[in-house]
């Protein structure tokens, strides 16, 4: 029997109530193809700062690096904001640097039964939105030289890219494309920044070996309006730190639901660092109300990219489908007439029908 060892950081706020949902459907996976997840907890964020004042401890870290992969729910909260102290959010600064995955991969999707719940109107969403942002995650702007002047009249921020770091991104890029709808757009800003004209002067070399691929480049401020003008004409976007952290903001924005988009931060070997998008929504914590489904499907590309279970992978993707086409919702994705459910029985749902 396969065996995999997955280091669970559930964190703060609704964390735990999400990560223990995705478990429950992780371990039905387990049970139908045979193959045993250990799932051990570690602390990471606000609750590691209370019980140790780090928060990410070493043994966390640790941990994390030789975990076959990595599940964390999200960090954060009211609690741990005071100015001076450690931070929570420290911990995914540690978790990306510590086991060096430097891409971030963030679908958005609508699914058709929630396209009420997008900000978008019914004609844009008709055509579908299916789109995956490949994000730069350890370079660029956010990890340059940067400063305040003395008397506090200047500051400055640098954006540095080797070409190492610009082509494993871009050739990470060009795989999603392949296994996907075959188009790959480059989001740069190559009309003002040294950085991105690089990025693009790589990009079109790199595309000469991927015949298959239709490529193209937008300028960020076109692609923010291109996203919620006319989101269906994306497939795969690749991009820096910066822009990506931004453009693949709004994208979960069209989608109307945060508590329903995964992601996944990848390096060169298999272990990945895999959770949803939305943070430790304080407002609804303890409540049993939060939505599992970002969770539940952060579990599914664990599966697909850790793991290589691509079956396994469909199966909770589908589970998440006909859960929402049978009306069952929580109460951020709630319409007239669904079946409004709670955390632990979303949960229940989707695992029995892995
Ligand atoms: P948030 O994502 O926690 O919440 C924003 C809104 O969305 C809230 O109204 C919340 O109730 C709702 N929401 C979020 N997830 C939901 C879910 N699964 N089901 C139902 N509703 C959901 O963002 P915020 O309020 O800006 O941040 C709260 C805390 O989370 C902060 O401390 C922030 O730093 C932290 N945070 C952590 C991460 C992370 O760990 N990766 C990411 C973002 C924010």
């Amino acid at each position: 029997m396969k065996e995999y060892n997955i280091a669970v950081l559930s964190g703060d706020g609704i964390g735990p109530e999400v990560t223990a949902e995705a478990i429950k459907v992780l371990n039905k996976v387990g049970e139908k193809y045979d193959v045993k997840f250990n799932c051990k907890e570690y602390i990471a964020g606000g609750i590691a700062i209370d019980k140790t004042g780090n928060p990410l401890p070493d043994e966390t870290l640790n941990a994390c690096v030789n975990a076959d992969s990595v599940l964390l729910g999200a960090v954060g909260g009211p609690k741990w904001d005071k100015a001076g102290g450690p931070r929570p959010e420290q911990a995914l600064l540690g978790l990306r640097k510590g086991m060096e995955v430097y891409t971030n991969i963030r679908p958005a999707h609508v699914f058709k039964e929630l396209q009420a719940a997008s900000p978008l109107k019914d004609e844009i969403l008709k055509r579908g939105v299916d789109l995956v942002i490949i994000r730069e995650l350890t370079g660029g702007i956010y990890f340059g030289k940067s400063g305040l002047a003395e008397d506090g009249q200047s500051a400055f921020d640098t954006e540095e890219y080797s070409v190492p770091e610009i082509r494993r991104v871009i050739e990470r890029g060009f795989d999603f494309a392949k296994k996907r709808r075959k188009k790959l757009t480059l989001v740069n800003k190559a009309n003002i920044m040294e950085t991105s004209r690089l990025w693009r002067k790589l990009f079109f070399e790199m595309a000469e070996d991927h015949p298959d691929i239709e490529v193209n480049e937008l300028y960020v401020d076109n692609a923010s309006m291109q996203l919620v003008m006319n989101p269906s004409q994306f497939d795969v976007i690749v991009t820096s730190n910066m822009f990506g952290d931004i453009l693949s903001d709004e994208a979960s924005m069209i989608t109307g639901s945060i508590g329903m988009l995964p992601s996944a931060s990848l390096g060169d070997s298999s272990n990945g660092l895999y959770e949803p998008i939305h943070g430790t929504a304080p407002d609804i914590a303890g409540l049993d109300i939060a939505n599992p489904m970002a969770t539940i499907l952060s579990v599914a590309m664990m599966l697909r990219y850790s793991f290589d279970m691509a079956d396994a992978a469909d199966d909770i993707e589908r589970a998440v489908g006909e859960t929402l086409a049978e009306g069952y919702r929580t109460a951020d994705i709630q319409n007239d007439d669904c079946k409004l459910v709670g955390t632990k029985k979303m949960g229940d749902i989707i695992a029995a029908k892995i």
